[in-house]
């Protein structure tokens, strides 16, 4: 949230405003506008009362094109993903209708087409230190709190779920066991399986438009680097490689004569070892989250008892807001991450190093301006 320089502790949680563009719509029927201060925006219109004006990382007006919303936001979190390791979660939060999962689709694209780059720089690494890469992709979709495989290709359009359990083993790895993961080695493979899943989410389901309006879609892609390593754990390089790729990823033979680089001088610098490696894999996961519609905490969180009795409070919507707050505040103290499932699915990629960007969408438009104010409420609270 402040100015960076160089001894500015990394933001937890990078947060903007994007106004969704309305070009038929009047001036006078608009309630916010990009402010004249940069990164800001303010209510306009005639009864404006309050000259309230907000401040994020970011503010997109009606002008700005997705690919300015991946650069500035998303970009770096792709990258600490696929060069660092470290876990990323970028959400889109907003009111329906706003363009949570147009912006999404868009970074889903970007950030495909930039891993592929990563993993073709990884591969071609002259000093060979990571000698194969995979990139997985899996989707689920949370509704009332129950988690569904969106590739899976036995509840293609069926309304039944196939239930997806979370576990989480003694040293907190959070596993969902049966979750498909699907190999893809291409940006239009990757976007093959993004369809398909929008597929299986669709069809068949004729209440979609309130059923997507309350459901959470986790698209996770998973990188993966393999390294050789010898029996201390120490990196080595490969003079020779050969490999072979299986539907799972990679399998890796190592040949022939390793270098070490342990500074023993014989052999005029290198020393010639001929032991068995063992291969070391990094996994790390970008989680791209298109958040249920924020109207429906709102509207259901906020009218009590009729409403719950038919179980419609979004606990995973709350839970995730009140745990970005937490986050975004540095607060210490616990995290309940436990609440909902789509905190303890996400736990992974919200704690510890994890880099996380919220992208909150709002419409301009004047009637719809008191969700607006709550969901720029929301997003400066996790400032
Ligand atoms: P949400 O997922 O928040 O309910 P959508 O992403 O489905 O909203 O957007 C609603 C409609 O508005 C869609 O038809 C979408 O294509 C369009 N839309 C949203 N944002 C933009 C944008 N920035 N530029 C062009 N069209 C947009
Ligand atoms: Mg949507």
């Amino acid at each position: 949230a402040s100015s960076s320089t160089e001894t500015d502790i990394e933001e937890a949680v990078k947060v903007c405003v994007r106004i969704r563009p309305l070009p038929d719509c009047h001036s006078e029927q608009r309630a916010w506008s990009t402010g004249s201060i940069e990164q800001t925006i303010v209510r306009t219109g005639p009864d404006n009362n309050d000259n309230h004006s907000y401040r994020f990382d970011n503010v997109f007006g009606e002008e700005a094109t997705t690919d300015q919303v991946y650069d500035t936001m998303v970009q770096d979190i792709v990258s600490s993903v696929c060069r660092q390791g470290r876990n990323g979660t970028v959400f889109t939060y907003g009111q329906t209708s706003t363009g949570k999962t147009y912006t999404m689709h868009g970074i889903i694209s970007s950030a495909a087409r930039d891993i592929f780059n990563f993993s073709e720089e990884d591969r071609s690494d002259r000093d060979r230190k990571y000698l194969l890469t995979c990139v997985k992709v899996s989707c689920m979709e949370l509704y009332n709190e129950d988690l569904r495989d969106l590739l899976d290709r036995g509840i293609a359009g069926g309304d039944s779920s196939s239930g997806l359990a979370i576990k989480e083993d003694r040293r907190g790895n959070v596993q969902i066991p049966n979750l498909t993961e699907r190999v893809v080695k291409s940006v239009e493979e990757l976007l093959a399986v993004l369809s398909e899943a929008d597929n299986n989410r669709t069809v068949g389901s004729t209440a979609m438009n309130e059923r997507s309006s309350r459901s959470h879609t986790i698209f996770r892609i998973t990188y993966e680097k393999k390294e050789a390593r010898d029996i201390c754990g120490k990196r080595v390089q490969s003079r020779s490689v050969v490999s072979s790729e299986n539907d799972t990823g990679v399998e890796c033979t190592l040949e022939g004569l390793m270098e070490d680089d342990s500074g023993d001088k014989e052999n005029g610098g290198l020393r010639v070892k001929k032991t068995s490696k063992k291969m070391v894999t990094t996994v790390s996961t970008l989680n791209l989250v298109d958040l249920a519609g924020s109207e429906s905490v709102r509207h259901t969180g906020a009218t009590g008892d009729r409403q719950k009795e038919g179980g419609k409070i979004n606990q995973s919507l709350l839970t995730l807001s009140t745990v970005l707050v937490k986050l975004g505040k540095r607060e210490p103290g616990h995290i309940n991450y436990r609440d909902s499932k789509l905190t303890r699915i996400l736990k992974p990629s919200l704690a510890g190093n994890a880099r996380m960007a919220a992208i909150c969408c709002i419409t301009p438009l004047m009637q719809f301006q008191e969700e607006s104010k709550s969901t720029l409420d929301f997003a400066s609270r996790t400032m």
